[in-house]
């Protein structure tokens, strides 16, 4: 059986970040990773609006964020390894009530950013006054305010994850792909070599993973497996604190979408805004190559808390749910056509919305990113090295120190995320 020293399971965002910061601190530790799909990004990562933003109302969550995002600038701008990242920002896009909430208070105090006026809003292509029967029937506000967060903006998570992929390959990370955990199996440790072991009174360790292509064994395991880590880990009876919801993107094309996806906030030339409207938590994501807006909504009421194995979007959910809304803001949708949708699941920790990153015996679990794992990614990472490695604070790319425990279960120190979107 192949024996290592660690063993990384996920090669989404979560476990690639986990596995090069592992291997950064630790040289001399032999590390593998292994994932299901034939390579990087085939799970949540990949279905993602792959949008960045600073702006949470929590305090870890903009340290998770804000350091991850100069980390990803520097290996684009430093490195020059490119990432698609284009800080295009986010527009939040505010009816009376929220422009003076405490939730924008909170932004506005951490995240780089400014409030525009209704008229720069409108010279955006952004209609403030939806239609006053539709608006009455559909619950929807008027805009009379808007906060453009300048640290944010739009990445392509499959070229971040090919960094990590050709990185741990330079270091010699053994990359398992195309090799499925089907089962964990734990072990006593001071053994017996007894029929049934390990018994109740035997303490216990994570002795191996069985997988589609045999047994591998590791002293150490980490578990970045999103949604999933609830099949891998019940068994054993490690309780993974997240429950998947399903999560649909929408690519809205046409002329005037073009056009509008085409300009900067101030007219010029360049990628708009990401824009979160102010009803439902409906956003666009500009997607500037093929100038067109993916549209979803991170919706709660209504949508259960479940796994499906193929998430399909919901051709109803849009046209009789997202659309209507869009358009009345947004009329340049009037003549659009979806020419390509897709969907995934948030692994929510429905609590405080960040992520749990926890140790449980001889392994450490990431997960629970609820929806923001991507622009936390690089952080999370770090926070999973220190934890293997007996620390008990994370630096942060940018220096910011952030107390491991904090995004534990037994000693959890966060506040409640007010921002996800
Ligand atoms: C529609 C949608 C929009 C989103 N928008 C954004 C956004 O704009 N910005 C942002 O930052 N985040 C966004 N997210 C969230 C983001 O995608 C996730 O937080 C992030 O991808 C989680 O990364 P991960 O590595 O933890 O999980 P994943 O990328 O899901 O990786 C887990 C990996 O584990 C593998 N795996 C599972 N079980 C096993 C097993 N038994 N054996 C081997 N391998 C296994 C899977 O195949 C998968 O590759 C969005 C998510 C969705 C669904």
């Amino acid at each position: 059986m192949p024996k290592y020293d660690v063993i990384i399971v996920g090669a989404g965002i979560t476990g690639l970040a986990s596995a090069y910061h592992i291997k950064r601190e630790n040289p001399d530790l032999s590390v593998c990773l292994v994932e299901k799909e034939k390579t990087y990004a085939q799970g949540n990562t990949g279905r993602s609006a792959a949008g960045f933003r600073d702006t949470f109302t929590s305090e870890i969550n903009h340290m998770l964020s804000s350091s991850s995002i100069e980390f990803y600038k520097h290996v684009q701008n430093e490195l020059g390894f490119e990432l698609g990242m284009d800080s295009c920002g986010y527009l939040f896009l505010l009816d009376g009530k929220n422009a003076v909430s405490s939730s924008i208070e909170k932004i506005m105090k951490r995240a780089k950013g400014r409030m525009l006026s209704e008229n720069d809003i409108e010279k955006i292509g952004i209609n403030l006054k939806p239609d006053r029967n539709v608006a009455s029937i559909m619950n929807l506000p008027d805009i009379e305010g808007a906060f453009l967060g300048e640290n944010c903006g739009i990445i392509e998570p499959d070229l971040i994850c090919s960094f990590y992929d050709s990185e741990l390959r330079k270091m010699e990370v053994e990359m398992k792909y195309g090799t499925e955990v089907k089962k964990i199996n734990l072990t006593p440790v001071t053994k017996l070599d007894y029929p049934g072991e390990p018994f109740l009174w035997q303490e216990k360790t994570i002795g191996n993973l069985e997988t589609n292509s045999g047994e591998i064994s590791a002293d150490a395991y980490v578990i970045c497996t999103d949604v999933w880590t609830t099949d891998l880990l019940s068994p054993i009876g490690i309780d993974s604190h997240i429950r998947p919801k399903k999560r649909q993107i929408f690519q809205a094309s046409g002329k005037e979408i073009s056009s509008m996806v085409g300009k900067r906030v101030d007219g010029s030339e360049g990628t708009c805004p990401f824009m979160i409207l102010p009803s439902n938590g409906i956003y666009l994501r500009p997607e500037p190559k093929s100038k067109s807006f993916w549209i979803s909504t991170a919706d709660e009421l209504g949508r259960p808390y479940s796994y499906e194995n193929d998430p399909q979007p919901e051709k109803e959910f849009y046209e009789m749910g997202m659309l209507p809304v869009a358009q009345e803001y947004l009329p340049q949708l009037k003549n659009s056509k979806v020419t390509s949708s897709w969907a995934g699941h948030y692994a929510y920790n429905t609590i405080d919305k960040t992520h749990y990153i926890f140790r449980a015996i001889n392994t450490i679990v990431a997960t629970g990113t609820s929806g923001s794992g991507i622009m936390k990614g690089d952080s999370a990472g770090r926070i999973v090295s220190s934890l293997l490695n007996g620390k008990e604070t994370t630096t942060t790319y940018t220096g910011g120190k952030i107390n491991v425990e904090d995004l534990g279960i037994k000693h959890r120190k966060v506040e409640i995320e007010e921002l996800v979107i």
